[in-house]
């Protein structure tokens, strides 16, 4: 019998996951990429001795990664290693306050008591809450398909439809955790959760406060030899599997053939397979590749809110900082001004949250000796045309004198070389609609419902991976997408 064939657009987590288990499956599969790399978001670069992961730094259920090895036949040890973090993250707060969010529960809670005054047992029920919205959701909004019959079928999502009334979703996130707890850093610490898929916390549905407990419970992990070993360790895998890649391959169409996919048009040559899967930005897939068949564009999906974008700052630093870890949050001293710049007058307020991410505190050699690779990060809009130098510009001096006044010291002569990512760079060297870090956003209670399915309904043979599709953006759900178009194809 002859081997069926598969085509992947795109070397994004997503893509690449797909690719293996369709190898696995028994498919010939060719990925093409218009870049030189693997990756998409999830890439890497070196300046002047300093290595900086550029996109995604915080890596959780790494149990999905594990799992692509384990079903190719492999030991994942031989190909990627990580190990699980003892601090998670260590927010500072405008007033001198600091907490450190510390991977085992009792901890924290010890932690938050002692620096708040919540009673562990008000944390301890939050947290139990975070669980319970896990239990509930995991098969029915992450785990499968939301768009095919087979899923309402099975006994665990029936069970989980029953208790979705229990899901929290007739509240923001804000108020649900403003009604747990009294103290301001601890509800600005649940609220930030929201930015784990680009949302606004005074919209969206309390149901993302089942975020705490994937991080809490599943932990948080670091690989050993950075983020980007996840991309090089799974692209491997998949040669392994007999997945081809081709860089610097970018499509151009999906070709149909009547109301079925036939292949793609790469560099003016078709190329055919018996299944297309789009690891693109589902936006710019019917924008760019299915441009002629404007009826067939899902306009109501397409028009959806997307998520936030972020700006980063990668600055070589030449000194350590002992009082920082790997993770460090420099909370907003007012979280809703900050919220309401970026979701609705669409600019960037004057005292950002800053996120700073340092590898090499974990990986030394990402930077010469005494010095830190610091990944200086601020949640923004996504680009809908502002003037972003000037707000690069007014940003990059807030952040500057906001982290010096809380580390009491003067950071900017310490800088030696610098890079910017803003969201015009993102949308360019991703392909990412608006520049938008997670797909569409999750500010509406019925956000799970429109995200685009992970198979197209009119076009036949054509599939989609990646986190602007269902189950969403980051890492984890990247890959739980690749796995629920696999289940799906034939
Ligand atoms: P993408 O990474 O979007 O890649 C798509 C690929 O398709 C690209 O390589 C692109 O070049 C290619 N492509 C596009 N068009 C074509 C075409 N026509 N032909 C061929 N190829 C094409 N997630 C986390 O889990 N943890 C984090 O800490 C985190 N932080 C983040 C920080 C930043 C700055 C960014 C940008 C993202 C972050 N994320 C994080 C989100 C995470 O990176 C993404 O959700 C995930 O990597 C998206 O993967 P994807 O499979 O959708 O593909």
């Amino acid at each position: 019998m002859l081997q069926k064939k598969a085509l992947v657009i795109g070397a994004g987590i997503a893509g690449i996951a797909t690719a293996i288990r369709l190898a696995v499956k028994g498919y010939q599969v060719n990925v093409f990429e218009a870049n030189s790399y693997p990756g998409g978001k999830l890439s890497q670069f070196s300046n002047d001795g300093f290595r900086f992961d550029a996109g995604p730094s915080l890596l959780t259920m790494p149990q999905y990664i594990d799992e692509l090895f384990k079903l190719a036949g492999k030991t994942p040890a031989d190909y990627f290693n990580y190990r699980q973090l003892y601090v998670i993250c260590h927010y500072f707060y405008e007033d001198g306050k600091s907490l450190k969010a510390y991977a085992n529960a009792d901890k924290f809670i010890t932690e938050a008591e002692s620096v708040t005054g919540e009673p562990a047992a008000g944390i301890k029920k939050y947290i139990n809450n975070s669980r319970r919205i896990y239990n509930i959701t995991n098969h029915v909004f992450l785990e499968r398909s939301l768009h095919r019959l087979k899923t309402y079928l099975r006994w665990d999502t029936l069970k989980s439809i029953i208790n979705l009334p229990h899901i929290d979703a007739g509240r923001t996130m804000h108020n649900a955790n403003a009604d747990y707890f009294n103290d301001q850093h601890l509800i600005q610490l649940f609220d930030r959760y929201a930015t784990y898929n680009g949302s606004n916390p005074y919209t969206a549905p309390a149901t993302l406060n089942v975020i705490p407990h994937l991080e809490q419970h599943y932990g948080a992990y670091f690989p050993e030899e950075g983020m980007y070993s996840i991309v090089t360790a799974l692209v491997k895998l998949a040669k392994d599997m007999g997945v081809t890649f081709h860089y610097n391959s970018r499509v151009q169409e999906v070709v149909l053939d009547e109301d079925k996919a036939d292949g793609v048009k790469v560099n003016g040559q078709l190329i055919k397979a018996d299944v297309v899967v789009s690891n693109m930005d589902v936006w710019f897939t019917y924008h760019r590749l299915l441009k002629d068949y404007p009826h067939l564009h899902p306009k109501k999906i397409l028009g959806q809110e997307r998520s936030s974008s972020a700006l980063i700052f990668y600055w070589g630093i030449n000194k350590q900082f002992a009082q920082l870890n790997l993770h460090n949050i420099f909370f907003s001293a007012d979280y809703k001004a900050e919220f309401n710049h970026i979701w609705k007058q669409n600019n960037i307020y004057h005292d950002p949250t800053v996120y700073l991410n340092i590898s090499s505190k974990y990986k030394p050699d990402d930077a010469p000796p005494g010095c830190e690779n610091w990944f200086t990060m601020i949640n923004v809009p996504a680009n809908t045309g502002q003037d972003w130098n000037t707000l690069i510009n007014t940003a990059r001096q807030n952040i500057l004198t906001k982290l010096s006044r809380l580390l009491g010291e003067d950071i900017a002569p310490l800088i030696s070389c610098e890079r910017i990512l803003d969201p015009r760079s993102i949308e360019s060297q991703t392909s990412s609609y608006q520049g938008s870090l997670y797909g569409t956003s999750s500010n509406s209670r019925f956000a799970a419902f429109l995200r685009h399915a992970n198979k197209s309904s009119k076009i036949k043979n054509l599939y989609f991976c990646g986190g602007s599709v269902h189950p969403g953006g980051g890492i984890p759900l990247c890959l739980l997408s690749a796995k629920i178009v696999s289940e799906w194809v034939d």
